[in-house]
This record gives structure tokens, C-alpha cells and sequence, in this order.
């Protein structure tokens, strides 16, 4: 049986060639760039995000445990805590936990290696890459925002009418916060996420292009202040735009996970937890032998909260009146707050859901060190 083919070791590849060789399914993937591979993100990863981690048996082993979101909008605030803990987790290391894990369970990953060309065949497909051609059962597009698998198979991508872009940044200071705040302008957010004990990550997300990272911060004077004598300690990386409208998420021999398969924005920081959710699906359709119209449609359940919750929170962004108004009532309305942030997670709306609070053995499961 010829190989899984898959095209980006970022995240959501490798969860895949994890859970493809977890399944006893041959897999190779390539990726364009050399680890470790850095990339723009908050780097919140959410319960359900964790939960899909554990069951490919990975654990950063650096990380920082966060209890929920935070509002902050002028003088107002709002918060509200997941049912269980969250993790905030750098990106070179949630990488390379994941490919020592890929490496460990015998996934082929080849670094330097970029897809080039494909060619759909009866009942396979070829891929042509900058190290010759490869022939696979099943071509994965897992090459991110602007996916070149999605342009190669000639499957449609329209952009979204309010291009927003973002960027990021760590600074060496210890964790104030025991949740991602996010503060709000009505030009753009900032998001800070605590990575270490002694290190946070700081994602700016605009409407349209951001000019420059340090102008854009100064829109908020609190978090410019607290970050003052801070050293920066990586350098800054930018993505966008974010509003990618995917036609469909397979076509022949082809198949798209992660932000290749659509996305809409970064502030709700799940792209991770459903791409881990999505790569899940995608293999075990694979592994069943089932038609690839199995998987758009696990996809379309499994993404459905998140487009509706997205759009939502887009339109509450563009319009600084009425999300004023809105983080006024959940700083009235704390367990509304938790209530609407736990269906954000997937969890069913349950008593213990919305009085439920994490304990600290539960948070110490999901740390190594910190
Ligand atoms: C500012 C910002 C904040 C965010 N905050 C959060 C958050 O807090 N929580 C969260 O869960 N998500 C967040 N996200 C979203 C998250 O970063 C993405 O959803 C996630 O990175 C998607 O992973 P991926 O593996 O699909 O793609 P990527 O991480 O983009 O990986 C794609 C890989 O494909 C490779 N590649 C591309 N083209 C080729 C080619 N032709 N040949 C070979 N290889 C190729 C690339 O080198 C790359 O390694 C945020 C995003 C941004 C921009």
C-alpha cells in the first residue's frame, strides 16, 4: 500500500502523520522549511485542543497553564474560566514535541522539501517536489493559510471581504494573568498569552495591514507599560490575511486539514484544537476506507461553532459601540461569560459546566515544567 502523503509539518501535519501511524498507516510528510519551525500564533491551546494532543500522546514539556479569557477594553473587564485548564505553549516547542513524537511512532518527515506539482492519478497520487516525485495513497494539504496543495488540486479559495493581518512577539517577564487577556482598540487587539513562567507571548491582530508592531502596541498604554523593561526574546512574525473561503476540503487523490482547509480569524484562538479535531477525523476516515465526502463532512460538524462564534466575534470587532456594549454585559454577567466560553470549547451545558472550576491536580497533569 502506497504511503499518506502529507504537505507542511506544522501542527496540524504532523497530528495527522501521528494519528496515521498510530493506525498503522505509512506515512510521509514534507516540509518546505528546516525545524525548529516558528510561525505568528497566540499559542492558547484550548481543553478540547489539549484532549486531542493526550490522545496522540504528547505533552509539551515547556508550557504555561491559563484559566480562561480575559476582555479588556478601556477602564472595563471581563472574565470568565474554562471548565478545565488551558495551555499556553510556544510554537517551536508544541513543534517540536510533535515531531519527536511523529519520529518516535516512525513518520517520515523530510525537512528542506517543498511540494511543487501534483498529478491525480486513478487510484493514486504524484507529487513533485524540490527532491523528486513521490507517490502516495492520498495527498494531504496541510500547508497552511495559503496552501499551495489547495492551488496545485484547483480547488477554489475566495478571500474574505475584511482582510486582517497579525503579528507576535515574547517578552522575557513573568506571567501577570492567569488567563489570555486580550485588549481590545478599535484598530486592532492585542493578545497576551503566558508561555513559562517567565515568558509571555504578545499577538497583535489588525484590521488590514499593521503597520508596525511597537506603534500598534502604544494603543495600549497599560500593557506598553507593563512591558516596558521587558526583554524581547524572539523575533517577530506576522500572517495574514486571515479570511480564507474554501470551497471544499478534498478533491480527487486531495485532501485539506488545518488553517489549508478555511479559516476565518485568529481571535478566537482555536485554530490548533480544530485542526487537531479535523486531523483526527481525516485519518480515521482514511483508515476506514471511506470516500473523502465522509471527511467534509466530519469537517463541516466539527467546524461548525467555530465559523459561527468567529463571524460573530468579527462583527462585534468592526464595530467599537456595540462591542463596548457587549463586554459591559458580560462584566455584569460573569456566568454567561463562562457559559458562552465552554460552548466555545464543545462542552455540553452541563451544572458542573458552568460552577465547574479546574483543580490544581488537574492543572499539574497537563504541565511537564514550566
Ligand atoms: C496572530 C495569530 C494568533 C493565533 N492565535 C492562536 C491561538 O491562540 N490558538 C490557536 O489554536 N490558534 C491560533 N492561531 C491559529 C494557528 O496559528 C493556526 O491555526 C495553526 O498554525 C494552523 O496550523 P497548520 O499546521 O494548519 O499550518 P501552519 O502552522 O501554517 O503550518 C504549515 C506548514 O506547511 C509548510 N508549507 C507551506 N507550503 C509548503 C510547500 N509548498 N511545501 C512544503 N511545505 C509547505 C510551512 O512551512 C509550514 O510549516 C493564531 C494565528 C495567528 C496568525
Amino acid at each position: 500500500m502506497r504511503p499518506l502523503l502529507v504537505v507542511g509539518a506544522g501542527p496540524v501535519g504532523l497530528a495527522v502523520a501521528i494519528a496515521a501511524r498510530l493506525r498503522g498507516i505509512a506515512c510521509i510528510v514534507i516540509d518546505r522549511r528546516e525545524p525548529p519551525c516558528d510561525k505568528a500564533c497566540g499559542e492558547g491551546l484550548l481543553p478540547h485542543g489539549l484532549k486531542e494532543l493526550a490522545e496522540l500522546g504528547v505533552k509539551p514539556p515547556i508550557a504555561h497553564p491559563f484559566v480562561g479569557i480575559r476582555y479588556i477594553d478601556g477602564e472595563r473587564t471581563a472574565a470568565a474560566s474554562f471548565p478545565e485548564p488551558a495551555l499556553g505553549v510556544r510554537r517551536i516547542v508544541l513543534s517540536e514535541t510533535l515531531l519527536r513524537r511523529a519520529k518516535e511512532v516512525g513518520c517520515d518527515v523530510r525537512f528542506g522539501v517543498s511540494a511543487t506539482e501534483l498529478r491525480d492519478q486513478r487510484d493514486h497520487v504524484v507529487l513533485t517536489t524540490s527532491d523528486g516525485e513521490i507517490e502516495g495513497r492520498l495527498l494531504v494539504g496541510a500547508d497552511g493559510l495559503h496552501s499551495k496543495v489547495r492551488e496545485l488540486a484547483g480547488i477554489e479559495v475566495r478571500p474574505g471581504p475584511f482582510p486582517r493581518y497579525g503579528a507576535r512577539r515574547h517578552y522575557a517577564i513573568r506571567p501577570w494573568s492567569d488567563h489570555v487577556d486580550v485588549h481590545w482598540h478599535d484598530t486592532c487587539e492585542a493578545y497576551v498569552t503566558p508561555v513559562a513562567s517567565n515568558c509571555v507571548g504578545v499577538a497583535i491582530i489588525s484590521h488590514g495591514k499593521l503597520v508596525s508592531f511597537d506603534e500598534a502596541l502604544e494603543r495600549f498604554p497599560a500593557l506598553t507599560a507593563r512591558l516596558a523593561h521587558a526583554e524581547i526574546v524572539s523575533p517577530l512574525r506576522g500572517a495574514g490575511p486571515f479570511h480564507q473561503r474554501v470551497e471544499s476540503r478534498h478533491l480527487g487523490h486531495v485532501a485539506l486539514v488545518g488553517d489549508a482547509a478555511g479559516y476565518v480569524d485568529a481571535l478566537t484562538g482555536e485554530g490548533l484544537s480544530i485542526g487537531f479535531a479535523c486531523a483526527r477525523a481525516l485519518v480515521d476516515v482514511v483508515a476506514r476506507d471511506q470516500p473523502l465526502a465522509v471527511y467534509e463532512q466530519h469537517y463541516r460538524r466539527l467546524t461548525r461553532g467555530y465559523y459561527r462564534t468567529t463571524r460573530l466575534m468579527l462583527a462585534l470587532a468592526r464595530r467599537p459601540a456595540l462591542r463596548r456594549q457587549a463586554i459591559k454585559v458580560l462584566s455584569r454577567t460573569p456566568r454567561v461569560f463562562a457559559a458562552l466560553l465552554a460552548m466555545h470549547a464543545g462542552y455540553p451545558m452541563t451544572r458542573s459546566t458552568l460552577l465547574g472550576r479546574k483543580s490544581s491536580s488537574s492543572i499539574s497533569r497537563l504541565v511537564g515544567t514550566s
